[in-house]
């Protein structure tokens, strides 16, 4: 089955809107075993809104597009594919009811331009909107004079906003396509995410050894981002769930202790469960990280069993002051060295009495470097009740990165010592 999605917007052609749509429409229908197998933005514009549709129709068993249904002059999705497929607009009196009575609940007079969103093509089903004025429209096009074979398509138009958009899909369109156009097989998808391995060499340790599932119909992906890859497993065979499993079961035998979490679980998650399951407490001290551990650490429910203190000490003098980092220590191999970083973590820990303690010390940049500590260096320290630990890592990021991926480090510092 071909799935086609067109956004339309020239906000999106402008980069002034992020196009949420497009991930979150593909990941909700790859879960419910329809892959989208081609994407387009384009801007508000007749001509080119015309073109995409004609040219998904012309491909695709399935057209979602986004966008262009409001009331105003560059809302023109609903008319140009009206026309298109030769369908008259009528005005549906129950959608008119429905905007003035949306407007009344308000207290405010209705626009007579809103009444356009009243405006329904032949034939077509309208959606319900709770959220907003304008419904989405599903329509089948058969025969469909764009496909060569002639066959049918449907068609799904829906509002720009997500906060209309994604109720819209979950409560409406969900159950339609499960009516008119059901998933042809399931599909079986589960992302392995490692972190502290570069995607080259995770390919190397299990990519030979998936082939043979490969050739039976696995899905193999890597996906590399800011300190971590995952390896996505996926299949939409009959066997689908098997093949994901066995090679679900080679990859944990072959990098499990690298394996952090599956699908969208984040570290700081995963650690926070370890340490709450072990009655375990963790401290933090940060510098160049700017308490984005902390942030990481308290976005989990529940932190509050695990976290006993956070420092953000940015200067030396805050460093000395509030963890007892020896002045003579910084004096001699400064604030950014592993000294530093083992003084931090015993200190946190010593002073918050948590069972471990995370340090982070190192150069965001872009200045401050030097030849020995270039930008991007950076000393990740973990005390434990035994021992101090404490990483020397090249991070030659922006500062947001850069934060990312050495809080990414030093979580996985905790989790690899003391979690597995
Ligand atoms: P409205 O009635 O609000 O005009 P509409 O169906 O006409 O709705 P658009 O005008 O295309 O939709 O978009 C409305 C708003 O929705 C945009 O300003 C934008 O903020 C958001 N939006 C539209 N498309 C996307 C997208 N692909 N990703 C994220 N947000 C989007
Ligand atoms: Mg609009």
């Amino acid at each position: 089955m071909n799935v086609e999605l067109i956004n339309t917007g020239s906000e999106l052609m402008l980069g002034r809107v992020l196009n949420t749509h497009q991930q979150w429409l593909c990941r909700r229908l790859a879960d419910l075993g329809y892959v989208v197998t081609r994407q387009v933005a384009v801007a508000d514009t007749g001509p080119d809104i015309e073109q995409a549709v004609r040219e998904a129709l012309a491909r695709a068993d399935l057209v979602i597009t986004t966008g262009g249904l409001g009331p105003t002059s560059d809302d023109l999705t609903r008319e140009l594919i009206a026309q298109l497929l030769g369908r008259a607009l009528r005005e549906d009196a129950s959608i008119v009811d429905q905007i003035e009575r949306f407007f009344a609940g308000r207290k405010r007079p209705m626009p007579e331009r809103t009444r356009v969103q009243a405006m329904v093509p032949a034939g077509a089903l309208v959606l319900p909107n709770p959220q907003g004025t304008a419904p989405g429209l599903a329509m089948e096009v058969r025969p469909n004079p764009y496909r060569r074979e002639g066959t049918a398509s449907w068609l799904v138009m829906l509002p720009g906003p997500p906060r209309e958009l994604r109720p819209m899909f979950n409560e409406v369109v969900v159950p339609l396509l499960g009516q008119v156009l059901p998933p042809e097989s399931e599909f079986v998808c589960r992302s392995l995410r490692t972190t502290g391995v570069g995607e080259s060499v995770v390919q190397e340790k299990i990519g030979g050894l998936l082939q043979p599932l490969v050739a039976a119909g696995l899905e193999l992906g890597y996906c590399a981002r800011s300190g971590q890859v995952d390896v996505r497993l996926a299949a939409r065979t009959p066997s689908a769930r098997l093949l994901v499993r066995q090679a679900e079961g080679i990859v944990r035998e072959k990098i499990g202790r690298d394996v952090y979490a599956v699908d969208d679980e984040e570290l700081e998650t995963v650690v926070v469960r370890g340490l709450t399951e072990r009655k375990q407490t963790l401290a933090l001290a940060e510098s160049c990280t700017g308490g984005a551990l902390a942030h990481r650490i308290t976005n989990v429910p529940g932190a509050s069993a695990v976290l006993l203190a956070g420092w953000v000490t940015y200067s030396n003098e805050a460093k000395q002051k509030s963890l007892g980092v020896r002045a003579e220590t910084l004096a001699t191999h400064g604030a950014v060295s592993e000294e530093a970083a083992r003084e931090m973590a015993l200190g946190a820990r010593q002073l918050s009495q948590a069972n471990f303690a995370l340090s982070v010390t190192g150069i965001a940049g872009p200045s401050g470097g030097t030849v020995a500590k270039p930008v991007g260096t950076v000393f990740v320290g973990l005390a434990t009740p035994e021992k101090v630990l404490v990483l020397r890592n090249f991070n030659p990021y922006d500062r947001e990165t850069f934060k990312q991926v050495t809080t990414q480090q030093a979580l996985e510092v905790l989790r690899r010592t003391c979690l597995l």
